[in-house]
């Protein structure tokens, strides 16, 4: 049993729950800029400062942006970019 998040899908505006591995160490908000913590997207390990708050994942409260990595906030404003031609 793992984490359980949040993810935003933006097409049906609701939240789907987002199961993250239990040995992944995600956080929103953080104390430590130094901290090692894994990317809520994709797993991968970062120091909080180098991360991006995701506009996709949420802590189970649906309050918090998680943390994630340069990549996966890169393919973030990908998608966002490839929803908003749609329209
Ligand atoms: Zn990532």
């Amino acid at each position: 049993m793992g984490k359980m998040l949040k993810k935003w899908d933006p097409d049906r505006h609701c939240y789907d729950p987002y199961e993250c591995p239990d040995d992944w160490k995600v956080c929103g908000l953080a104390f430590d800029m130094d901290a090692q913590i894994n990317c809520a997207c994709c797993g991968k390990q970062i120091s909080y400062g180098d991360g991006y708050t995701s506009r996709e994942i949420y802590d189970s409260s649906g309050m918090f942006g998680m943390c994630i990595c340069p990549d996966c906030n890169e393919a973030q404003w990908e998608r966002e970019k490839e929803r908003r031609k749609k329209r």
